[in-house]
């Protein structure tokens, strides 16, 4: 059994940890089981330049290799550098990516490019924390560590943060409205650990104000243009929500999109062709009508499951043929939109069967209205809990959650995570 830890306080640190994870076991790990996230104070020398002291993001991987020792640290210092640090640093300088062996079987090795068990092992409680919540004690008494994090996160699923500059969107309507509530607002869900915040500017729900093309493009440049520092420094990516393809392809040519969020299923050939020439990836919404039509549903129940598939074989097929690849395709069943309570619940029953190898499922479910088949609350903004569980049933079946709450959905998927 091999044990890596994992750290990084530079940059989007879950999307450092996420692509370190996804390269070890591509290249040198399988059998991979991730512990929990710690988020913990950097430890820097007490003359170290302020801007050191930067969080960190600290986790454990546990697996097996073919690989000896020094040829696994050879692979991870590869990694190290493909993912951004620099051959040469500063000795406590803040890091994209810290990938360490801190065991390998019952090897000991002590020698001066490699010792194992890691020396910091037993000096670092964050460390022994993390392997005890796998069932791994590579000591012997009984110990508990206290105050071995500020903050926890869990990799996975993805948390795609809503953000509405909106006036009347069904749940957060007016809330961040003007530009410096929306910032505010991308700030918190990038810390509460959002991988990407999803900025929208044209309510979708029944009898929707429709909003002009230029008002609804203006807002979206507005809070990105006013964001735009923070959004660097952090490397946040952002997923424009939008079903006008004027206002995607002008965003996209000034701002750093990583995700158009089409609930009106589609655009024209032209615009896709332009989306496909960009890095930008395309999440592709089953709807009805947009804004949604109320009693306008899908026909068939006993087919309904079926009928999406196709719907999205069918579409995979377009967009592949007009120049995406399949690793820039996010489907979403689109909970809410031409679908009864019922079908919105069998569709969350059935995600399995949605989640084509072909690309990856987004499903926003987020406080939406077929929860009144099961809860007497009807006020949107008080539906999380309701949220949250469902999201908990779905977490493995689903590659992101798209979600108002995101600090509240990151608590339980780490308590689920926990014990799992
Ligand atoms: P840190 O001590 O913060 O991990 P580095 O990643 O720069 O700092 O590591 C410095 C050196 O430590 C590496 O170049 C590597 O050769 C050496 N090293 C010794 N033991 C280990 C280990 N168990 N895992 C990873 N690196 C190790
Ligand atoms: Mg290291």
């Amino acid at each position: 059994m091999i044990v890596i830890s994992l750290g990084t306080n530079l940059g989007n640190r879950l999307d450092n940890l996420s692509r370190a994870i996804n390269l070890m076991s591509e290249r040198c790990l399988k059998n991979l089981k991730t512990s929990i996230i710690l988020e913990t104070e950097a430890i820097v020398p007490s003359d170290a330049p302020n801007n050191w002291n930067k969080p960190y993001l600290n986790m454990i991987a546990v697996g097996t290799t073919n690989l000896p020792p020094h040829n696994l640290l050879h692979e991870l210092k590869k990694i190290e550098r493909e993912i951004g640090r620099p051959k040469i640093y500063d000795r406590w300088s803040p890091r994209i990516i810290d990938l360490d062996i801190l065991l390998y079987d019952d090897v000991l090795i002590n020698e001066p490019d490699l010792t194992i068990p890691h020396k910091e092992l037993y000096n670092r409680s964050f460390f022994l924390h993390l392997l005890a919540l796998l069932n791994i004690f590579p000591w012997s008494e009984q110990r508990e560590f206290k105050n071995t994090f500020t903050k926890t996160l869990t990799l996975y699923p993805k948390f795609v943060g809503i953000v509405n500059v909106t006036e009347d969107s069904f749940s957060d309507g007016g809330k961040y409205n003007y530009v410096e509530d929306a910032c505010q607002q991308i700030l918190k869900l990038s810390k509460d650990g959002a991988s990407v915040i999803e900025l929208g500017a044209q309510s979708t729900k029944d009898g929707a104000t429709i909003v002009s093309e230029s008002e609804e493009y203006k807002k979206l440049d507005d809070v990105l243009t006013e964001a735009e520092a923070f959004i660097g420094e952090h490397k946040i990516k952002v997923s424009i929500d939008t079903f006008r393809s004027e206002v995607a392809l002008r965003l996209l040519k000034k701002h750093d999109i990583s995700i158009i969020n089409n609930v009106n299923g589609i655009f024209d050939e032209m615009s896709l062709r332009q989306i496909a020439n960009s890095a930008c990836n395309l999440c592709f919404v089953h709807s009805l009508d947009v804004p949604v039509v109320s009693n306008r549903v899908m026909e068939s129940n006993s087919t309904l499951i079926r009928d999406l598939m196709s719907w999205q074989d069918m579409h995979i097929e377009r967009l592949l043929s007009l120049g995406f690849d399949e690793e820039r395709l996010i489907f979403d069943p689109g909970i809410g939109f031409g679908k009864t309570s019922y079908q919105c619940i069998n569709i969350l029953q059935n995600l399995a069967k949605l989640r084509s190898a072909n690309c990856r499922l987004m499903v926003g479910h987020s406080r939406k209205s077929y929860m009144n088949t099961f809860s007497e609350e009807k006020i949107p903004v008080n539906r999380d809990i309701e949220t949250i569980a469902n999201s908990l049933s779905i977490l493995d079946k689903v590659d992101f959650l798209r979600v108002h709450n995101v600090r509240d959905h990151m608590r339980a998927a780490v308590a689920y995570q926990s014990c799992q």
